[in-house]
């Protein structure tokens, strides 16, 4: 019981956040913000000592993450106040009131704490009309700097207001245009406004949330040339049944939704433009790489399964597996994204279905047995093996070594 630890130290301890907002809302989550007014850290590890658990501190940040036997983890930080001996210099950590804490936070609704201690267990905290806002369902920023102090809120705004249902508020509005119209929000870092891409392409459907960054000319900061228009929202609209599609058969080999969403937004982007949206951005090289790289071989595959329409006989099985074997999952979840045509999609959903799990019983050493020098001979036999696997040419153990001889 945190509540009780907090009390030996002498501490007051909240639920802060998102859990409260959710809470109130009768949502479902799992991520536990706690704010210890005070040392956070000695908090932590004075938990992981009680609840034999383990724990991870930054000191220079004055957080900890306590983290369960199960993986179940919990978010501690040190309300405290941040001043800035030189500008530019690392905030020194100074304790303050948890009331600071929350003022410093994003929306009205993420500023709702409740106090885990004994003898107030269960106070709710609402300095800030968080719970007016969520009877309102209005996004709301604090004060009217808000989104210059940290232009990504603008990102967040429209997250929140999307996955929830709500509204940004008039006066909040006014303030969003007017940091995006002034510039802000070219001055935050690109991996920032990756993350914050990324979060809102992590929401389950988040076609209405893009359409809401177009609306507030947020799109350009991916790439100036995207736009929103009738391709991407049948796109969007595609990829989102091929995710699902997807994800109620096939649990045990998951795919990367936001990923394929990414792939969709930018699939009106050139080769070259592409590239530069990923340095603006400042995409992870291992992401990067897919979606341009891997993306030109996607184009090519799609290319290839459309030209195989007009031939008089349909691909056998070996071919397609060929062809969209060497793409990751996520990239040939994106070519099926962007069929139009019934029978790519058909022709994608059999290699899922059928084919990509398909593998040969015979390996190098069976081939060793059976008197074949080893070299790279091996690879075209077990390769030659599987296509006629694929293909039905073959079936048992038995069949397989008959075949090679
Ligand atoms: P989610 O369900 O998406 O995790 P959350 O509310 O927990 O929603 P987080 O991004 O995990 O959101 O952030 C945790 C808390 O930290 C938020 O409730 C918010 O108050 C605060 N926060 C996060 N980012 C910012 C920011 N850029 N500016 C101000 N406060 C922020």
């Amino acid at each position: 019981d945190f509540g009780q630890v907090a009390d030996d130290l002498g501490l007051n301890l909240f639920v802060v956040g998102g859990f409260v907002r959710d809470l109130l809302l009768r949502q479902e989550n799992f991520d536990i913000d706690l704010v210890v007014e005070g040392d956070g850290i000695a908090f932590a590890r004075r938990c992981a000592e009680r609840f034999a658990c383990r724990f991870r501190s930054h000191e220079k940040f004055g957080t900890a993450v306590i983290i369960f036997e199960d993986g179940f983890k919990v978010d501690v930080a040190s309300a405290r106040m941040e001043y800035y001996s030189r500008p530019a210099a690392l905030p020194t950590v100074e304790y303050a009131s948890i009331k600071l804490d929350l003022f410093r936070r994003d929306f009205t609704i993420n500023t709702l704490a409740i106090a885990l201690n004994r003898g107030r267990y269960g106070e709710l905290l609402d300095f800030f009309g968080g719970q007016r806002d969520l009877k309102d369902k209005a996004i709301r920023v604090l004060h009217n700097l808000s989104f210059v102090e940290d232009p990504t809120r603008v990102f967040r705004a429209v997250r929140f207001e999307q996955r929830l249902g709500f509204r940004i508020g008039r006066p909040t509005e006014h303030l969003l245009r007017g940091a995006v119209r002034q510039g802000f929000v070219e001055r935050v870092g690109g991996s920032r406004l990756f993350r914050e891409l990324e979060l809102i392409l992590r929401e389950p459907d988040p076609w209405p949330a893009v359409e809401r960054l177009a609306s507030f000319d947020l799109l350009r900061f991916v790439h100036p040339q995207l736009k929103l228009d009738k391709t991407l929202a049948r796109v969007f609209a595609e990829a989102s049944r091929v995710v699902h599609w997807y994800q109620l058969l096939f649990l045990e080999r998951p795919c990367r939704p936001w990923l394929i969403y990414f792939l969709c937004l930018t699939s009106a982007l050139g080769r070259e433009a592409m590239a530069e949206a990923c340095r603006r951005l400042n995409v992870p090289p291992r992401i990067a790489r897919l979606v341009t790289e891997g993306r030109e071989e996607a184009l090519a595959v799609r290319q290839r399964m459309r030209r195989w329409r007009h031939r008089k006989k349909p691909p056998a099985a070996s071919e397609i597996y060929r062809l969209l074997h060497p793409l990751e999952r996520d990239l040939v979840l994106f070519v099926m994204s962007l069929a139009e045509d019934e029978r790519i999609k058909q022709w994608i959903s059999h290699y899922f279905n059928h084919l990509a799990q398909v593998k040969c019983e015979l390996d190098g050493d069976d081939l060793r047995q059976l008197g074949i020098p080893p070299g790279p001979v091996y690879r075209a036999i077990l390769d030659d093996l599987l296509n006629a696997r694929l293909d039905g040419r073959v079936t048992g153990r038995d069949e397989e070594l008959a075949y090679v001889r």
